[in-house]
């Protein structure tokens, strides 16, 4: 079956064809360290975990590297640490961890390079060489700019005009600009910024701009030209753009043959802002909301449609898979080892449609609960495969069932209590607790390996 995406360079879905199938390349820009991360952030790493599952499903797992990486360097975080006097590597050690458990926590699997611009400060360094070298850069009073004049095709990616480009060019290097649209590769350091933040270059103390650790970080652990670039719609310009600009004038070849881009996320059909005051942390949610629910939330529009983050959609979202997790309760049977099924497989190998593929599950889930008992292996078989590749459904069912009491400690407390009556010989405390747990709809269930309860 195709893999068919939809490419920004080219503006139309095409059929995915890696450099080597035996080594499929994907890079997707990460976060900025400083502080937490909102759920808008959650949509890249989400949209494209479904990408990373498809594609180690399609050409095997050990034959995909994906890397995503971590900025641990930049203004934002230098004055993270001015205001809160904290050094630098505290805060972005901290913000890391948050972001990973935070993903985790929506079941994206880690991916297998996360390289971190400050290691790779010296790949930096020489791509700008390079670039100087050839005449696509040169340096000025606050470190040195791309000239963006010099490459003939520069803005391909966005198709944006000049006047554009111009008002989209950083200005926080601005002195000695040949051209308004060049932008900074290397800022040199201010007498007030930390140690911790600056490096020695042919160029004077500084650190690299933004663009350049993407460009750098992607060739050094992935290569010159990667199958699959990937991140927000926010990101094409000016951030890709220049990633094209810097990798291909140092490389002289295509820095990646696929780019893709998801939609934003609103709130409440409002935009989400800090002046708005609408700003949903991802943390913060993942307090009142199974992380299962979220990631269903996210998958349910496509990646490259807008999303409207509303508490209905994720009302919703938490219904059906409770629907989905009764049905394969309901089937109390050892699932079958298969593939994933084809209607959900080709939902995803059309650019990534999961509304359709979530669709197709919620079918088979129909399906299954009007199956006689000798269809379940392989009817759930057929729901775990398709869970698997979609990010959904890998929770105990029996787990997941308890969790929808919505307080599983005390109801585990009380299990325990009832235990601790049993071995006192107390049997009237014992059978009261039951009671009044079957009156809450729960049943403990006694085995030899000791009492497990679930929801009936
Ligand atoms: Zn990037």
């Amino acid at each position: 079956m195709d893999l068919r995406l939809h490419n920004t360079l080219t503006r139309e879905k095409q059929v995915f064809s890696p450099q080597n199938p035996q080594r499929v390349t994907m890079y997707v820009c990460g976060p900025t360290v400083y502080s937490y991360a909102h759920i808008g952030n959650a949509r890249p790493p989400v949209a494209f975990d479904v990408l990373f599952r498809l594609l180690r499903a399609k050409y095997g797992e050990s034959h995909v590297l994906y890397a995503s990486n971590i900025t641990d360097v930049d203004d934002k975080i230098i004055a993270a640490a001015a205001e809160t006097g904290r050094p630098v590597g505290e805060i972005t050690a901290l913000y890391e961890r948050i972001y990973n458990e935070d993903l985790a926590a929506l079941g994206v699997i880690e991916p297998n390079l996360r390289p971190h611009a400050t290691e790779h400060i010296g790949g930096m360094i020489e791509i700008i060489q390079t670039l100087v070298d050839k005449g696509h850069a040169y340096p000025a009073k606050d470190g040195v700019l791309f000239d963006v004049p010099s490459m003939a095709d520069y803005g391909k990616l966005s198709g944006r005009n000049r006047d554009d480009m111009i008002a989209g060019a950083r200005v926080e290097v601005d002195a000695g600009k040949k051209d308004p649209a060049d932008f900074a590769l290397w800022k040199a350091a201010k007498p007030s910024e930390p140690k911790e933040a600056r490096w020695d270059s042919p160029w004077g103390e500084g650190r690299p701009g933004w663009h350049i650790e993407c460009s750098a970080m992607a060739k050094a652990v992935l290569g010159e030209t990667i199958d699959i670039h990937a991140g927000g719609l926010d990101l094409i310009f000016p951030h890709h753009e220049n990633e094209i600009a810097q990798s291909e004038c140092a490389h002289g070849k295509p820095m990646a043959n696929y780019w893709l881009h998801n939609g934003f996320l609103s709130m409440d059909s409002e935009k989400m802002s800090k002046s708005l005051g609408n700003v949903k942390l991802i943390n913060d949610l993942l307090k009142h909301y199974d992380g299962e629910t979220m990631r269903f939330a996210l998958m349910s529009a496509h990646y490259r449609q807008p999303l409207d983050w509303t508490e209905a959609l994720l009302n919703q979202s938490k219904a059906t898979l409770d629907r989905l997790y009764n049905a394969l309760r309901r089937m109390d049977v050892e699932a079958d080892d298969v593939d994933a099924p084809k209607g959900v497989m080709a939902a995803l190998c059309d650019d990534l449609n999961t509304p359709l593929a979530l669709a197709e599950l919620s079918a088979l889930a129909t399906e299954a609960n009007k199956a006689e008992a000798p269809e379940w292996p392989k009817l759930k078989g057929r729901m775990l495969a398709a869970g698997r590749l979609l990010g959904l459904l890998q929770q105990d069912p029996e787990a997941y069932a308890r969790g929808d009491a919505g307080d599983a400690k005390r109801i585990d407390a009380l299990v325990q209590q009832r235990i601790d009556a049993r071995k006192a010989k107390d049997f009237a405390a014992a059978d009261q607790i039951r009671k009044a747990l079957a009156d809450e709809g729960i049943e403990i269930m006694d085995g030899p390996q000791g009492s497990t309860w679930r929801r009936v």
